[in-house]
């Protein structure tokens, strides 16, 4: 077992929480889902924690090969302390972590108030995952026990800017019975560390060499399994030259490169890529053999797209 795994999760007093379809006490009353939705169907949905601040959770609908699944995305903190400059919630700076049973909270009010079946979870909300390692392994415990949520390990992925001793620890869970297929993305951003370190402050802290190192230790069992995420950002990271120099970085991983147009933030210095620019550097990433996926881009109209969540307001 590891060491830090259901610490705080008690399984058989969450399965009567399922069987009564409520959620525990410490949420219970506080939970008032406010939504967003765009034209795409995407839904952004914000709870109302005991202490007034808020968890924002985004609904993506994904066109899948038969039918139409929903991804819902998590918040693990209020805030995040990381800093990343492109987004909207490190202007917020980190206010607390979510607690396990506020975790559970934005899966139960997806499924429950907001009747939609959710399929997929990915921890790529508000917050760096790895930061609340205590309250993410026992929520992740929770979704995939099969009396409850029943979302199969495979079908979680937990994503990070690159905190190298929580990919430790997550690596041990993956290597765990029942969480072999635990994903992992790792949020990469730029070709080189110059890049890197200007547009995310972790990046002074860790190289993406020492970043590598933790991600190829990462127990996989197929070719999935790990996915890196590029926001691409106008004159930031986007040149075809940046293109071929992420894909050299990526190829002793082996792993798919997720394309993530950048979403402005308030004020943000930068503006959307155009689609041209966003297609030319896939098609030049794609030259190289690299496996490579643009991610369409959901909720930007409603502030719900990827790095634009938080409410700046409660800073204050
Ligand atoms: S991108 Fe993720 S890790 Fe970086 S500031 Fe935003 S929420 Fe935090």
């Amino acid at each position: 077992m590891l060491g830090i795994q259901s610490k705080n999760c008690d399984i058989q007093k969450w399965r009567a929480f399922y069987r009564n379809n409520s959620i525990p006490e410490s949420v219970e009353t506080s939970v008032i889902p406010s939504t967003v939705v765009d034209d795409y169907g995407t839904k952004k949905f914000l709870l109302t924690l005991n202490d007034g601040l808020e968890t924002e959770s985004v609904i993506l609908p994904i066109e899948g090969y038969k039918k139409k699944r929903h991804t819902l995305c998590v918040s693990s903190q209020v805030g995040c302390a990381m800093g990343c400059d492109f987004c909207q919630t490190a202007q917020m700076g980190l206010l607390r972590n979510l607690t396990t049973a506020e975790i559970i909270a934005q899966w139960h009010a997806a499924n429950h108030a907001l009747g939609t079946k959710i399929d997929n979870i990915v921890f790529m909300g508000m917050g760096e995952p790895l930061e609340n390692l205590d309250a993410v392994i026992p929520a992740i415990e929770i979704l995939a026990d099969n009396n409850g949520p029943a979302i199969a390990s495979s079908r979680i992925c937990v994503s990070t800017v690159g905190r190298i001793e929580g990919i430790k620890l997550l690596a041990a869970m993956a290597r765990t019975d029942g969480y072999k297929r635990l994903s992992l993305a790792f949020s990469i951003n730029a070709p080189n560390d110059e890049i890197r370190k200007k547009i995310m402050p972790l990046a002074k802290a860790v190289s993406m060499k020492q970043l590598r190192n933790a991600i190829l230790a990462y127990p996989r069992h197929d070719v999935g399994g790990v996915l890196a995420e590029y926001v691409l950002i106008p004159g930031v990271n986007d040149s075809d030259e940046h293109a071929v120099e992420i894909c050299e970085y990526l190829k002793p991983i082996g792993c798919g490169l997720n394309i993530i147009p950048y979403n402005p933030r308030d004020n943000s210095p930068w503006p959307a890529p155009t689609e041209t620019s966003v297609n030319r550097f896939v098609a030049v990433a794609k030259n190289t053999g690299q496996f490579v996926r643009r991610r369409i881009t959901l909720g930007r109209d409603a502030m719900a797209a990827c790095g634009q969540l938080g409410n700046t307001e409660h800073k204050k």
